[in-house]
């Protein structure tokens, strides 16, 4: 890997996409977009019109 493609990475907005996305601001606060698990308290991952938990395959759909 060289200096400049390590440049240009830390150039880019953001420090972390994927992990922001789990975020949403509000009133200048981060607060996680996904829900937890009823079952198993993990993170949710939301997927079009459904969030998943890839713990236990809980499914819950989205209300549009
Ligand atoms: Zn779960």
């Amino acid at each position: 890997m060289t200096t400049i493609a390590k440049k240009a990475k830390s150039k880019g907005r953001g420090k972390s996409p994927k992990l922001w996305k789990n975020y949403e601001i509000k009133d200048g606060k981060a607060v996680l977009k996904n829900k937890k698990c009823p079952k198993c308290k993990k993170m949710l991952a939301a997927m079009n019109n459904r969030i998943y938990c890839g713990g236990c395959g809980y499914t819950e759909i989205k209300k549009a």
